[in-house]
């Protein structure tokens, strides 16, 4: 439940416009069942087993063009998860992806080409945000070798716990030796503003990026407040929901722990009481691109999608 009477903030007002853009990066595409992407009562083996109804699902990810360097929120899916038959080592895993989603993906999906096509070139990303550690958000890792990538604390404890690939976290794909990984912890703050959360990350270190943890899709999972004046605060929530709209009316997904996503989702509301004009952006909402061009007064980018 969101807190009663609270004071609602003006995004602080800044000297300076330390952020450029915010890009909508297309990475390919995918389907899904409707009990995975609108909950279900139903046991997840029942609907990956039996489930008929697939919806389609855009893979994104986000590029902020910061004054101290381009920053990424997610990678991406690597596309060779389709054309590498040992991509996924557990036979498991094999055997039930394809269950669990149906990907259109080609080699045009790989991050550093998306990156090309907006005519970015992977070596100049200098930090890429990690909001979870599932396949289809590193799978670009690969590709920005001399990126410092962020990820949280308790995320990467999964890896320690027993077959983190049974929840999609793949270790070969993460561990790997060129990946400059960063875990973050995230530091108290007195800031109002962040009442609720378990600690803010500063990014940049002037407010203009600040990550937060909201777990519940996986145990370690963070979103990024991007705060600009001039612009409508901008909630990246990564896959705390599919849909903006699903989150609104509290619907939680057919993935990820019920109780913990809707502990996060009361924290995003309250946050948005706070920042009237939050902007929440899910990385698998067709309306990504627009929700962000709206929020900065852009006109909907060429990376977007129709659904
Ligand atoms: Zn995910």
């Amino acid at each position: 439940m969101a807190e009663q009477n609270q004071e609602v903030f003006e995004s602080k007002p800044r000297v300076d416009h330390p952020v450029k853009s915010v890009r909508v990066l297309n990475c390919g595409r995918a389907e899904q069942h409707t009990e995975h992407r609108f909950g279900s009562r139903l046991p997840r083996l029942w609907w990956v087993f039996f489930g008929r109804n697939w919806v389609p699902l855009p893979l994104q990810c986000f590029l902020v063009e910061h004054r101290d360097g381009l920053v990424l929120f997610d990678t991406g899916i690597d596309p060779e998860i389709l054309s590498n038959q040992g991509y996924i080592k557990q036979a498991i895993g094999r055997f039930l992806l394809p269950r669990i989603f149906k990907f259109q993906l080609t080699d045009r999906d790989r991050i550093d080409h998306v990156l090309a096509s907006v005519g970015v070139a992977a070596s100049d990303i200098r930090t890429a945000v990690i909001s979870h550690l599932h396949f289809d958000h590193v799978g670009g890792i690969a590709q920005v070798p001399q990126a410092d990538l962020l990820v949280s604390d308790r995320e990467w404890a999964i890896l320690s716990e027993p077959h983190p690939e049974r929840e999609w976290i793949l270790r070969d794909h993460i561990e790997i030796p060129s990946a400059k990984w960063r875990q973050i912890s995230f530091a108290p703050t007195d800031d109002p503003l962040f009442k609720g959360f378990d600690g803010i990350h500063d990014v940049a270190g002037d407010g203009s990026m600040i990550l937060l943890p909201t777990p519940g899709h996986t145990a370690g999972s963070i979103s990024m407040l991007i705060q600009q004046d001039g612009w409508d605060p901008i909630l990246l929530v990564a896959d705390l929901t599919y849909d903006a709209a699903l989150m609104e009316k509290g619907i939680v997904p057919g993935v990820g722990d019920g109780a913990t996503l809707l502990a996060s989702f009361a924290k995003v509301r309250a946050l948005q009481d706070r920042l009237p004009n939050l902007t929440i952006v899910p990385s698998h909402d067709f309306s990504a691109a627009d929700f962000v061009a709206r929020a900065t007064g852009t006109a909907s980018q060429p990376g977007s999608m129709a659904p």
